[in-house]
């Protein structure tokens, strides 16, 4: 049987990059590790595909995924609802694949409680002036919208302190490196090799 693949969380608050950091991770040549594509409510932005950046559903249909037990995290956000479908992680892992998340903190803190031996990467700003210019340079919410993330953002980094790594988004190719070498010393843990060799052990 393959051994069951490794969850990457790379999680932090609205603003900081994640995504834009997660597309430059997967432009990597080097990637073997998979992308869990998020479902959402809210509506696509200019650009988006469905399938591709997200699966853009209705309010109903999250509601009822979530219900019939088939999304392994969700939350609202700024009033849309956002989520991880459990089928494509639980697959994909079950192959001996890794992989990788990018979600907002409390979808992660769901995951930390229920898949205790994934990896938690807590992505930072360089300070929180930067974050405001980067949302608002985004230019795709009006200030209301801005405001409250920069608020749900203050609370969010003092939710750091429940990850295992903090990588500094200053530059996103030192944050893409950063990120690889976590998941490098990750799959040399003793823990998640020792499986291989438990055979030829023959311990149990
Ligand atoms: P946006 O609307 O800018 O695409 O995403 C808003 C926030 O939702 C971001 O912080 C993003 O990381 C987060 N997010 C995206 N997908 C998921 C998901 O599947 N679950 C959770 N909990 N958050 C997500």
């Amino acid at each position: 049987m393959a051994k069951r693949g490794m969850l990457i969380v790379l999680s932090g608050p609205s603003g900081v990059g994640k995504g834009t950091v997660r597309k430059a991770l997967f432009e990597q040549p080097d990637v073997d590790f998979e992308y869990s594509t998020s479902m959402t409510t809210r509506k696509p932005r200019e650009g988006e595909q469905n399938g591709v950046d997200y699966y853009f559903v209705s309010k109903e249909d999250f509601e009822d995924k979530i219900q019939n037990g088939e999304m392994l995290e969700y939350a609202k956000y700024v009033d849309n609802y956002y989520g991880t479908p459990i089928q494509y992680v639980n697959e994909t892992l079950d192959k001996g694949k890794d992989v990788f998340l990018e979600i907002e903190v409390n979808g992660a803190m769901q995951v930390r409680a229920n898949c205790p031996d994934a990896v938690f990467v807590f992505l930072t700003p360089p300070d929180l002036m930067e974050l405001k210019h980067r949302l608002i340079g985004r230019g795709t919410d009006n200030m209301d919208v801005i405001n409250k993330r920069i608020k749900t953002a203050v609370n969010e980094i003092r939710m750091m302190r429940n990850y295992d790594y903090a990588v500094l988004n200053d530059e996103v190719s030192l944050a893409v490196d950063r990120i690889k070498a976590i998941i490098r010393s990750e799959r040399l843990r003793v823990n998640r090799v020792m499986p291989d060799y438990e055979s030829m052990l023959g311990d149990n």
